[in-house]
């Protein structure tokens, strides 16, 4: 059983594990500023047994998961509390403490920066793969390194394509500021975050530079870079200076109408010369992609949806969905693809929010958390 109580000095919150034999050993792991992960191992604790407490203001969610000789723990701390996590044996009983200080909030982003979080479900598949295994006494399981499993789990190309480029500017927007130079501003921020806090990821460009690449050009550079997701940045735009807000694309055969006017859009080619092509993908071809890409799909439609999570609740833009569409440029990359329209630049407030440094990291910044919730396969929602 657990319970929690508020710190008598009102400075944080002590959660109380009831347990009637010591643990052999525990460890406290807080790979976010809203969650701390503990590990527990005995033996004899059972997920079963442990019952809830009642959830106090300064916790959202804490959840137990049956892990080799003992137990994984998730707590999931309010948004706007920020604490550091401790634990240790209560000298009087056998219980076991896990006391939260409250601490800073750039001061707790700096500490959990490079702390990754621990996947419960890797110890679980590791479990079974070795009971299925060829009669193993399973001793091994012991051994387990949740670091060894993780690594197996292959996401190490993250490919970022800002849209247009060189003689085709993309859309136009308020004060004449160009689609394809503020794209080229957040993708590198986007990928700057990745280099910098998931060191392990290599980030592709399928162009640093103000330059022309063809729509099959982009697919083809993530395909050759053997990318394992494949993010195309644009920026919306409407002949009413109205619209605003975020959209979500996946390649898909459902379309609304509001997509038949960005496909459109974002699958227009501009010739050097000025001319511009209309390409368009048929239903065959989409037939054909539905079927051979499926997983892709599925997996493009997850990550869409966690970035709309981390534009609507976490950057406080207002998002307008995620989509399907015929989009030519998602179509030639043979991975988890999105188009992401970060905002209408139509839209005088917007475009003065794309093109300001703020505003763009914001933008990146939810982008970026979106790819590290979808790498360790832990995503909202
Ligand atoms: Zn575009």
């Amino acid at each position: 059983m657990v319970t929690t109580a508020e710190r008598s000095d009102g400075k944080g919150q002590v959660i109380r594990f009831h347990l009637n034999q010591p643990v052999d050993s525990f460890q406290v792991y807080q790979p976010d500023v809203d969650l701390i992960q503990m590990t527990l191992y005995q033996d004899n604790i059972d997920t079963a047994d442990i019952q809830l407490p009642n959830i106090s203001s300064a916790f959202d969610e804490i959840s137990f998961y049956d892990i080799p000789s003992g137990i994984g723990i998730d707590i999931y701390i309010t948004e706007d509390k920020f604490y550091d996590g401790k634990a240790y044996h209560d000298g009087n009983s056998d219980d076991l403490l896990l006391g939260l200080t409250e601490l800073d909030k750039t001061e707790l982003e700096y500490l959990t920066k490079d702390t990754e979080p621990i996947i419960w479900s890797s110890f679980t598949i590791t479990e079974k793969n070795l009971l299925e295994g060829n009669g193993d006494d399973g001793n091994t399981a012991e051994n387990t390194d949740y670091d060894q499993t993780r690594n197996k789990m292959k996401f190490d190309v993250v490919v970022i394509d800002p849209g247009h480029g060189g003689h085709d500017p993309g859309s136009i927007g308020h004060r004449n500021v160009k689609e394809k130079d503020i794209v080229l501003d957040i993708s590198k921020k986007v990928g700057d975050y990745i280099n910098e806090y998931m060191p392990n990821v290599k980030v592709v460009y399928t162009r640093e530079t103000d330059k022309f690449i063809e729509l099959e050009e982009r697919g083809s550079i993530a395909n050759e870079a053997e990318g394992d997701l494949f993010i195309s940045i644009h920026c919306n735009s409407h002949t009413s200076h109205q619209p605003y807000g975020t959209e979500l694309y996946f390649l898909g055969l459902e379309r609304s109408e509001s997509a038949l006017e960005v496909m459109k859009r974002e699958n227009k080619v501009v010739r050097a010369n000025n001319d511009t092509e209309q390409r368009e993908l048929s239903q065959e071809e989409l037939l054909v992609y539905e079927l051979a890409n499926s997983s892709y799909i599925a997996a493009s439609e997850q990550i869409a949806g966690m970035m709309e999570y981390q534009f609507d609740e976490r950057a406080q833009r207002h998002s307008r969905g995620v989509k399907q569409g015929r989009f030519v440029v998602l179509y030639h990359a043979s991975m988890p693809a999105v188009l992401i329209e970060t905002g209408f630049i139509s839209n005088p407030s917007e475009a003065r929010y794309l093109t300001s440094d703020r505003g763009q990291t914001y933008i990146a910044s939810a982008i970026f958390r979106a790819i590290r919730n979808f790498k360790e396969g832990n995503g909202n929602p």
